[in-house]
């Protein structure tokens, strides 16, 4: 049966990434002789210019019939001024939440072709660096209520509420040690123990799920420490499991240590239903419209959503074989260029990567 795909291509540089990812899944289609169908949904401020909210319930229902869903980025300086509650941020808040996508995996790898452009000292990423960041992403700071922003004794007060209940660290505690089973059985659990009482009941309960896991080796790692961590030695993580807010500024770090976020790619994963996947970049408006972004995060976002939403593990190594290949024969986009590379736009780079497959 032909599977169906929800392409939500949002804001900024979103519709030039996304045509890009769209011409390799039509190669891979092609060359696998099973071909898929799209259909392409409003999110975020392109969603709001058109329906006046950033996620109409067209989209949600869109994506709750497919077997996968790809997102461009969403977001910009048009829309920053609008109505928090209606922000095009907003939009993709609520997709992760109707589909219940709880579990964000965010990997982090360092192509060895980008072993220059990458910010740290050869040194320290000599022993390479290939880290799994699973987010907990439906919970915590960004959903906690109460929040808000109010006038108290003449005062202007904002505020949000980390919270997470007990069921909800346990889920996303197993996805982590499940993915540490498929990798080198290393987990590290990052919190803020010592301060957030939020924290100590993370620890608590990934403690407790941890007995089901005897042959993975669990260590804790305060967030400011693993922030540290990460730049000073990234290689003695293999998989690192936190909570929203942390995970999204450590996953944004790792992305920064491995030369570009332009190159990385996430799944986001619930139980059971579509999984969604995306670039962890954003909408990079300073660089929209010039066919400049790199469209590699959101080409391997699709071989990370072949391989988990459409079981087709042989399609996805071929698609990150092909941006491999691409990158060997010295090809760059603008944001990891390097003295003596061939500069592609965007899509160049999505023409070579989808010649190759
Ligand atoms: P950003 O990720 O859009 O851009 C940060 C920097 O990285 C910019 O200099 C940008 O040019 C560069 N960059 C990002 N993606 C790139 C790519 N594919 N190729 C080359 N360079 C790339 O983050 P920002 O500037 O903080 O946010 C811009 C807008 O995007 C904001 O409205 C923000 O809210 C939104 N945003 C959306 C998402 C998302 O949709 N998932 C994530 C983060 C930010």
């Amino acid at each position: 049966m032909r599977k169906t795909i929800c392409i939500l291509p949002g804001d900024g540089i979103g519709p030039e990434i996304m045509a890009q990812a769209r011409k390799v899944l039509e190669r891979v289609g092609a060359r696998q002789g099973c071909g898929f169908s799209c259909t392409e949904a409003l999110i975020g401020g392109a969603a709001i210019d058109t329906t006046g909210g950033p996620l109409p319930e067209a989209t949600v229902a869109a994506c709750r019939a497919a077997d996968a869903v790809l997102l461009g980025a969403v977001g910009g300086p048009r829309w920053d001024t609008i109505d928090p509650a209606i922000r095009p941020e907003r939009g993709l808040l609520g997709i992760r939440k109707a589909l219940g996508l709880f579990a964000n995996l965010r990997p982090a790898r360092l192509f060895p072709q980008l072993r220059r452009a990458c910010f740290l000292r050869p040194d320290i990423v000599a022993g390479g660096l290939d880290v799994m960041v699973v987010r907990e992403l439906t919970g915590g700071a960004y959903f906690g209520e109460p929040r808000g922003v109010e006038l108290r004794d003449g005062v202007r007060v904002g505020y949000n509420t980390m919270i997470y209940d007990e069921h909800e660290v346990a889920r996303i505690a197993r996805v982590a040690f499940e993915t540490a089973m498929r990798r080198s059985r290393r987990l590290c659990s990052v919190d803020k123990a010592n301060v957030l009482d939020v924290s100590r009941l993370w620890r608590e309960v990934v403690v407790e799920v941890a007995r089901d896991y005897p042959e993975v080796e669990l260590a804790h790692m305060y967030v400011d420490n693993a922030a540290m961590q990460l730049v000073r030695d990234p290689a003695q993580f293999d998989v690192l499991v936190t909570e929203n807010l942390f995970g999204d500024i450590l996953s944004d770090e790792a992305g920064c240590i491995t030369g570009s976020i332009g190159m990385l790619p996430s799944a986001s994963l619930g139980e059971g239903g579509p999984g969604l996947y995306e670039p962890i970049h954003g909408s990079a408006p300073d660089i929209a419209g010039q066919d400049k972004a790199n469209p590699l995060a959101t080409i391997l976002s699709v071989a990370m959503m072949l391989r988990h939403s459409l079981d087709m593990p042989g399609a996805a190594d071929a698609v990150e074989a092909a941006v491999s290949a691409v990158l060997d024969e010295g090809w760059r986009t603008g944001d990891i260029r390097e003295e003596g590379c061939r500069l592609a736009g965007c899509e160049k780079m999505g023409d070579l990567v989808a010649e190759k497959l």
